[in-house]
């Protein structure tokens, strides 16, 4: 068997697309490899949302072109959104890149590695091309928690973001579909999935028959061996009652949504195009935890958005403060090729960003350690998902509001089983518990 090292950056979406590349790949006699120095082919899976995340491939590239010099038949690939975003202008600034191909190509990955090695030149695959849904995935890997994708693309077009261009419009995948391969992965021992895409409250509005997130949820629901259905990222613009029901109502889904506010400021909102206001944010808040009591929300803030002035970011602030999230990722704004953002006057300077990164991860952080207090001497199921970090006699696990929670279980518990763990300890980025049942007692507690 040849060897393929995959060299991934960005998202759940790039890591689930990397996965299935290698599983495409093991029908054309590739075989995955830690090793970049025994690899016959590399490829390097992009990321485009900011500059920062280039440079890092950039970099990289370059250090494959000192390896490819030393063996020329190595075949070094670059695949993801940056490739989709520059195409040619890859090839141009790191020589030694054999193909390049966008994440609508995916299919054909195969196809493409065995042109280049046949025409013996560079191939670029960039165009759009039909929906496959693709469940392949390499030799050996079975996860406790597998990310699905349900939806591919996003024609939001918000000012900021490149993902409409680098993956193209929104395209559903069938009902049908993801349950196989949600059956497939139940059976390979998988007992928690993350439904994915761009704007993933809108699964379902481009296929006939409509359907929505909600069906879907339902339906995953049914699957025996699986326990817990999560799913991200939603945009607060299509965020609907139906879908806050559901989570209220179908057992298996957890008490955790991710919801991007980007800004609390409705001036910077309006400019970034994201289509809601705080008012109508808040009052989606108000409603979820209304249904949800128990929901924990975490989302992502950009500061230093153009034209952000102080008012703005103190509404921001203000916004973090009012929600009280149990989780923030605070981004400084990028300037993105070919979108209206990046050519928006009044670009904030980068000492700015830093000053308003750190206070509003501050704000945050006293929000988040306020809300992690409530869950003190509480009992709470927990996926144990293998070892401690910290302590390898230790387990760990997540809660279904997604926080890691270490405890000791003395032989009693095992990776896979759901436990019911009092909390003792609120630490800063994890909690600590002791068991509080065992995992054949607490089948009934798993909600
Ligand atoms: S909804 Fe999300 S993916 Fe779509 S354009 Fe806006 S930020 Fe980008």
């Amino acid at each position: 068997m040849a060897k393929l090292h995959l060299i991934t950056y960005g998202c759940q979406m790039n890591e689930y697309d990397s996965e299935r590349v290698a599983g495409l790949l093991k029908a054309h006699a590739y075989e995955l490899t830690d090793s970049e120095t025994e690899a016959d082919l590399i490829l390097v899976n992009t990321c485009a949302i900011r500059e920062k995340a280039e440079e890092k491939v950039f970099s990289k590239l370059g250090q494959l072109r000192a390896l490819k010099a030393r063996r020329p038949e190595l075949i070094v690939g670059v695949m993801g959104c940056m490739a989709q975003l520059h195409q040619g202008e890859i090839q141009r600034r790191a020589a030694g890149v054999d193909l390049v191909f966008g994440s609508p190509a995916i299919a054909k990955v195969g196809e493409l590695v065995e042109r280049v090695k046949r025409e013996g030149r560079p191939v670029l695959e960039t165009g759009e091309a039909p929906l496959v849904k693709i469940t392949a995935t390499p030799a050996g890997t079975s996860h406790l928690k597998s990310y699905v994708t349900v939806m591919e693309g996003c024609e939001k077009r918000c000012t900021f973001c490149v993902v409409p261009v680098t993956r193209g419009r929104q395209r559903s995948h069938s009902p049908e579909s993801i349950l196989a391969e949600v059956r497939g992965l139940a059976a390979e021992g998988c007992r928690e999935v993350t439904l994915l895409g761009q704007t993933v409250e809108m699964y379902g509005r481009d296929l006939a028959p409509l359907t929505d997130l909600a069906a879907l949820m339902e339906r995953v629901e049914a699957i025996e061996g699986i326990e817990r259905i999560r799913f991200t990222t939603s945009n607060p613009f299509n965020f609907t009652s139906r879908l806050i029901h559901a989570i209220r109502d179908i057992p298996k889904v957890c008490e955790y949504v991710h919801l991007p506010l980007q800004s609390g400021s409705n001036r910077v909102l309006e400019r970034m195009n994201r289509g809601y206001t705080r008012q109508r944010y808040l009052e989606l808040i108000a409603e979820l935890r209304e249904a949800v009591p128990e929901v924990a929300l975490s989302t992502d803030l950009i500061v230093g958005f153009p034209g952000e002035t102080e008012d703005d970011f103190e509404a921001t602030l203000d916004m973090v403060e009012r929600v009280g999230y149990d989780n923030v990722f605070v981004f400084r704004y990028s300037p993105r090729p070919g979108t209206p953002a990046a050519t928006m006057p009044e670009q904030i300077p980068l000492e700015v960003k830093a000053q308003r990164n750190s206070r509003l991860l501050e704000v945050a952080a006293r929000a988040a350690a306020e809300r992690s207090r409530r869950l003190q001497d509480r009992v709470v199921d927990v996926l144990v998902d293998g070892p401690s970090r910290k302590n390898t006699r230790e387990l760990q696990g997540r809660t279904r509001c997604n926080r890691v929670v270490n405890f000791e279980a003395d032989g009693r518990a095992a990776v896979g089983d759901i436990v019911a763990i009092q909390i003792t300890d609120v630490l800063p980025h994890s909690l600590r518990g002791a068991l509080a049942s065992l995992p054949e007692e607490t089948v009934c507690l798993s909600r």
